[in-house]
């Protein structure tokens, strides 16, 4: 497709005149501006139709470019960016005053990584400046895996999407911030609660909007495809009693080639859970684009990545 390009220095280019790039990472495509170029940052805004109440993760290329973007450091974040970056790991600190307020949605925090995905990071390097880098997806639509999916929503409003291939991880960061110096998890994603710990033992979970009115963009309805979704803790019998519908289903491990049942997608025949969790989104896309009337998605186990998907999933259903 037209805006699919592996040209680094096309995209150095096209950034450093203050437009905007799809770049590749680890989790999920980006849609990338310079955080300094005012207009660079309402682009990305705007391009993704994202309400202006959200804030951007900043996307630096090393630790050392940590203290340009924040003020303080707890211990505990100095742990965590040690075990993960570069990594599927979003720190929220304090932010130096002059990283702009609209990419904190005037908040006095940061929400900032290290992506780990080779050409994003030779990117970053070559860069005069860090890029603040939401998810390339219309707002409220399924978060982009592959350069196709960024070319099908932005191919009239984007220059170029700088192609990595598929994403490896295939879901968001893990975002943790601070209270009193103590990590606290505001979005499930890509790193488990179980490896987080490991690093700084036990940490709270606020991953819902209400619990947590630090992370404001975390909206109950997102990551959505337009077919409707439910979540089922028991397949055959859902398949039962929507027996008028079109239906798709979303399986972990197994497959049902009922004969109610138009496609199944089935994440991970091994029962993988990072491997489910990197096949989510590729399926969601292609379930959507098959005309089903229902998507039945099985309950993952609460567990490592299978707490993140059932995360994604439920903001999928609602
Ligand atoms: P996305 O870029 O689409 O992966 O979403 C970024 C998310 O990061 C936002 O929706 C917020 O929930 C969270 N976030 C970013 N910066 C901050 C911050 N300063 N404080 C709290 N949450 C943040
Ligand atoms: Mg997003």
């Amino acid at each position: 497709m037209g805006i699919i390009s592996n040209d680094i220095s096309r995209a150095i280019e096209i950034l450093t005149k203050g437009e905007l790039v799809a770049i590749p990472t680890e989790t999920v495509y980006g849609l990338a501006g310079n955080i300094f170029n005012e207009d660079a940052v309402r682009k990305i805004f705007e391009t993704k139709g994202r309400p202006a109440f959200n804030p951007l993760i900043v996307h630096i290329p090393s630790i050392e470019e940590l203290n340009k973007v924040v003020s303080y450091i707890p211990e505990k974040a100095k742990q965590l960016a040690n075990a993960f970056w570069p990594g599927s790991l979003t720190l929220v600190l304090p932010k130096k005053s002059s990283i702009p307020d609209l990419v904190t949605a005037g908040k006095s925090t940061v929400g900032v990584r290290i992506p780990n995905h080779p050409i994003t990071l030779e990117l970053l390097r070559r860069l005069e400046f860090p890029v603040a880098a939401p998810s390339a997806n219309p707002f409220n639509r399924i978060s982009p895996t592959r350069p196709g999916h960024v070319a099908d929503y932005f191919e009239d409003s984007l220059e170029m999407v700088l192609d990595g291939g598929v994403c490896q991880k295939g879901v968001e960061s893990t975002i943790i911030g601070f209270e009193n110096d103590n990590p606290v998890v505001y979005r499930l994603g890509a790193i488990s609660v179980e490896d987080i710990q490991s690093v700084v033992g036990t940490v709270e979970i606020k991953n819902k909007k209400e619990q947590n009115p630090e992370a404001p963009g975390m909206l109950l309805k997102h990551y959505s495809p337009r077919t409707k979704i439910i979540i089922s803790e028991s397949i055959p019998a859902d398949l039962k009693a929507y027996d008028r519908e079109k239906i798709g289903v979303l399986s972990f491990s197994k497959t049902y080639n009922e004969a109610l049942v138009k496609v199944n997608s089935t994440l991970s025949p091994s029962g993988n859970l990072e491997e489910a969790a990197a096949n989510l989104y590729q399926a969601l896309h292609d379930l959507d684009s098959q005309n089903l009337t229902l998507i039945v998605a099985e309950k993952f186990p609460e567990e490592g990545l299978g707490k993140t998907i059932n995360d994604r999933l439920q903001r999928a259903a609602s």
